[in-house]
Formats: structure tokens, sequence, C-alpha cells
């Protein structure tokens, strides 16, 4: 067995979709990024990565590269897991915490999922998101951004 984690933060931006695990939320601001700024894709990507000892997102997805501007992070998950698979490995389960004062994401997490196990080619049981706040404290306490961590489990 191999484990990986991975972190990730981006600050709110008015006039962008919110995009997190592949799915778009209503709310009145986006996340900031070269990317679709899909933080939950992208803390997942470094887990995946983590566990696989292949370093991590930026090394193969730069943000001075103009091919990744505004790229739907999916695409990257997919890429990803297909590093993963060149090496063997394949996915024990993975969890997820979504940091974020606002918006709610419950209601969405189930949609999240869906898309998760269809980009990874793994059953959605494998998947778990959960989403907190930090009770007001900090910068995602504040609104300023969302922050997302994610624990990878992979088999040899
Ligand atoms: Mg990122």
């Amino acid at each position: 067995m191999r484990i990986g984690h991975g972190f990730d933060v981006h600050r709110f931006t008015p006039d962008r979709p919110l995009v997190l695990g592949g799915v778009t939320i209503p709310h009145d601001q986006g996340l900031l990024a070269h990317s679709d700024g899909d933080v939950l894709i992208h803390a997942l990507c470094d887990a995946i990565l983590g566990a696989a000892g292949l370093g991590d997102i930026g090394h193969y997805f730069p943000d001075s590269a103009a091919e990744f501007a505004d790229i739907d992070s999916r695409i990257l998950l997919r890429r990803v897991i297909a590093l993963m698979v060149e090496r063997q490995y394949n996915i024990s389960n993975i969890d997820i915490t979504i940091v974020a004062q606002a918006p709610k994401v419950a209601e969405y997490i189930a949609a999240m999922k869906e898309k998760l196990s269809a980009d990874m080619a793994i059953p959605v049981e494998r998947i778990n998101i959960k989403a907190t706040t930090t009770e007001g404290l900090g910068f995602s306490g504040r609104k300023e951004g969302i922050a997302t961590y994610a624990v990878v489990l992979l088999n040899e």
C-alpha cells in the first residue's frame, strides 16, 4: 500500500463560475487560477501523484503553460490517473475534506463523487467527500477562498 496527501487553496474572484469536484456550484464568486480553479481536483491530483511517488501537479501542468489556461481540471485528473495506471497502481480509497465557509456544498457532493468516479474509473464507494467550515476563522472563515485536503491509498 502507498499513501498520498494533497492540499490546495484558491482565492475567490468575481465573474468566474465556481467549479468544485467537476461540478459547477451556484455562487457569486469563482476561484482564481490558471485552470478552472477546481481546488478539490488539484488536491486530489497531488494526493494521487504523492502516493505514486510522482511529484506534484505543478510539475506536469505548469501554470506558465498557455495550453492549461482555463482548462477543465477533470482533464488534468484523467492524465494523472493515466500516469498512475502506467505504474500499475490502483486506488483503494480516497478521503477529501473541503474547507469552505461559503457556499454550502453538501448537496453537490453526490454529483462530485459521480464525476470523479467516472474520471478515475473506480466505484463511487471508494470516494468520500465531506465539507467543513472554520467557524469564521482565518481566510476560509472570511470567505476569501476555499481549501481542500485529500488523502489517497493506492495498492501496488
Ligand atoms: Mg490549484
